[in-house]
């Protein structure tokens, strides 16, 4: 049998010419690529940790509805009074729970569309893929806000049933205008919804959460990945519950395993080290903003996220010359031409920011 022919006539042609997802192998480096709390739990806690993972029932499928730890993520996470969340294995799972539940055919003669501003975070281009969604990116401006007009006119031709704003923005680290996102929200308005993503949002500080009441197409996900819980894979996110109850259909039942439930549970009952965690790093990228600021030939770009974007002479050659001093990053160059010789960097310990900001002068000043 020819696995060649058997591949051709079963997996999808634009899966079969697709890559998957890359993940750079990170062993020997200072890891800086992508956007992990450099701080583990304090070692009391995690004693404690394991002592209660070590409790967990692995014989028994997770409780169907995760309730406790819906119930804290509700108590501590500032969800509003009379909304619910639904969980994904990571936001990436939500939003292709998001995408499934959109993407069809049935209404009209085209597809379902996802919108979102690009540069995006590129799972919202993968997962409207792989859901039979179209996918329409709306560039952003040189200086990386949004082009509202542009928006709202992609919006009146394309109808798009799922917009995503990642809030601050991935790969650029601003924050949009909360008015541009309120346009856009208004011109949505029962046609579409609007999923403003929050994966940064301890490190902004800025939130659309509060605001579920005034919009019933308005989408809120986080994340506890950037929080400093990356490992254990948890996203979450809240709407109206009517909308939230369609999503329900579609997420996979028990998606969130028994050993993550307990994690959360007990990371959340000490949120207040996570917290602190997010204030060093947030001192940390004004430090190691205006270090980079004052490097010749580096631009940076204001972040309200826990990495920081710069554009430098050659991208490519700086990236590689990182690589070699053992500093992992991430080169944007080839992303989208308003990236060009765009290099992004997450904020870390004193420690790696010193570590990276050696290697980067070094790797500046070296012309082999
Ligand atoms: N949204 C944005 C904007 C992100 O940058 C990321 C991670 N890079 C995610 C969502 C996914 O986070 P996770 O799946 O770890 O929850």
């Amino acid at each position: 049998m020819s696995l060649d022919t058997l591949i051709t006539n079963t997996i999808r042609p634009d899966v079969r010419s697709d890559k998957s997802y890359h993940v750079p192998d990170a062993s020997g480096f200072v890891k800086l690529d992508a956007m992990e709390n450099p701080y583990q739990l304090p070692e009391a806690l995690r004693r404690e940790l394991g002592q209660r993972l070590a409790d967990v029932a692995l014989n028994r499928y997770p409780a169907a509805a995760y309730g406790p730890l819906k119930e804290r993520i509700r108590a501590k996470l500032g969800i509003p009074a009379g909304y619910d969340v639904l969980l994904g294995n990571g936001s990436d799972e939500l939003i292709a729970i998001m995408a499934a539940a959109c993407a069809t055919q049935e209404r009209e003669d085209r597809r379902a569309v996802m919108l979102a501003p690009v540069p995006a975070f590129v799972m919202f281009q993968r997962s409207a893929q792989v859901a039979g969604m179209d996918f329409v990116g709306v560039p952003l401006k040189a200086d990386f806000t949004l082009d509202l007009p542009a928006m709202l006119a992609a919006i009146e031709q394309h109808r798009p049933a799922l917009i995503f704003l990642a809030y601050p923005n991935n790969p650029t680290g601003n924050l949009f205008d909360a008015n541009d996102i309120e346009a856009i929200l208004r011109a949505q308005g029962e046609r579409g919804l609007v999923v403003v993503d929050e994966a940064y949002e301890p490190f902004a500080q800025q939130s659309f959460m509060p605001r579920l009441p005034e919009f019933d197409n308005l989408i809120v996900m986080r994340t506890l990945s950037k929080l400093g819980l990356a490992g254990i894979r948890l996203g979450y996110m809240s709407a109206a519950p009517a909308l939230l109850a369609q999503f329900e259909k579609v997420r996979p039942p028990y998606n969130i395993n028994v050993m993550t439930q307990a994690a959360a549970e007990f990371a959340l009952d000490h949120v207040e080290v996570l917290n602190e965690q997010a204030r060093l790093l947030r001192e940390q990228r004004a430090v190691l903003t205006a270090a980079l600021a004052a490097v010749p030939g580096v631009q940076v770009y204001p972040s309200a996220a826990n990495f920081i974007t710069i554009r430098v002479p050659d991208a490519d050659s700086i990236h590689a010359k990182l690589v070699t001093r053992k500093i992992l990053i991430k080169n944007l160059s080839k992303m989208h031409s308003v990236l060009a010789n765009c290099l992004r960097v997450t904020v870390s310990t004193p420690d790696e920011n010193a570590a990276f900001l050696d290697a980067l002068n070094a790797s500046l000043a070296d012309k082999s």
